[in-house]
């Protein structure tokens, strides 16, 4: 993951090891290729350059220049900054409900349905919670089908209406059913579509509209860069969400949606999908994410 990013990073902050002193024009220097860096990883130029300028400052303003080993600290700056930029503390998910309910935003493709299955499956066995999981695409039987399937993998109850062609009303009726079976969390997976279209959007805001979820997730793929950041913010404009799941993060060999998308939108990152499997599912921290990219 970001092996690239690591590396340029990497050779970027060691260019002042060895300095026993540096210069001003040594910071200038480090701080241009750390920008670089981010670029090249895909990260947007203005929360790049915001990025640097604040790194440059903090190393002047901490007196990088008389300390002894001033490569260490500019790692620090830089470890720090991108924690910062991720996000900060690490954000858990609202379950406070009776029955919670989380509903699933995202494109299609995206990794919605999978997430939803690994959520449940995550819930069920580190959190002792007892989920349904709910299929309102009413568009495309087999993504009801597939939800079946991930149910049936991890041993958790699916509720779908093949016949019914409204998602607003499936949605009620699942956390009905929810309410009426005892289960104490819902994860509504909703149809997406391969771009942000009008209905689609019309769509997922009226069922936001309708059931007040404890929880609105945003999925998407990483792999998909600053069209990922672009796509966070149209959802984000449209249900002010919760938070985001970032997904195929195995693949992602860049690291720009990951970086840039909490700035973007101002909501975390919750969680990271790192594979096909129903385990691949991390809790997002944005600290231990800082100490990966920066090796
Ligand atoms: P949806 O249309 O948003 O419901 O997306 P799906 O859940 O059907 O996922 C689309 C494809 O991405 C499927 O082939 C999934 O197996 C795959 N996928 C989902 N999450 C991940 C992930 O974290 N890593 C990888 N490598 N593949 C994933």
């Amino acid at each position: 993951m970001f092996d690239n990013l690591s590396d340029k990073l990497d050779k970027a902050l060691h260019v002042l090891k060895g300095h026993g002193q540096i210069t001003e024009i040594n910071v200038a220097e480090t701080t241009k290729e750390v920008r670089r860096a981010l670029l090249d990883a895909d990260v947007n130029f203005k929360i790049a350059k915001e990025f640097t300028n604040r790194v440059k400052e903090k190393a002047l303003g901490q007196n990088v220049l008389n300390t002894l080993q001033p490569s260490q600290l500019m790692v620090k700056i830089v470890k720090d900054e991108l924690t910062q930029l991720m996000g900060g503390e690490s954000e858990g998910i609202d379950l406070s409900g009776n029955p919670s309910v989380i509903l699933m935003s995202g494109l299609q493709g995206s990794g919605k349905t999978t997430f939803s299955g690994k959520l449940a499956n995550f819930l069920k066995t580190k959190k002792s919670k007892n989920p349904l999981l709910v299929a309102c695409d009413v568009y495309r039987p087999a993504a009801i089908d597939q939800l079946h399937v991930v149910g049936e993998q991890i041993n958790v109850p699916v509720f779908s209406d093949r016949e019914n062609k409204d998602p607003v009303a499936i949605a009620k009726a699942g956390i009905a059913k929810a309410k009426a079976e005892g289960n104490n969390v819902v994860i509504i997976d909703t149809a997406g579509r391969l771009a942000v279209d009008e209905k689609m959007m019309n769509e997922i805001s009226d069922i936001h509209k309708a059931i007040k979820p404890q929880e609105t997730l945003f999925v998407v793929d990483s792999m998909t860069g600053q069209d990922a950041v672009n796509t966070a913010k149209a959802f984000n404009d449209l249900l002010n969400f919760d938070g985001v799941i970032l997904t195929k993060l195995d693949g992602d060999t860049r690291g720009g949606a990951a970086i840039s998308i909490k700035s973007v939108v101002n909501k975390p990152i919750k969680f990271i999908g790192t594979g096909e499997k129903m385990e691949a599912i991390d809790v997002f921290y944005p600290s231990r994410m800082a100490d990966r990219i920066l090796g």
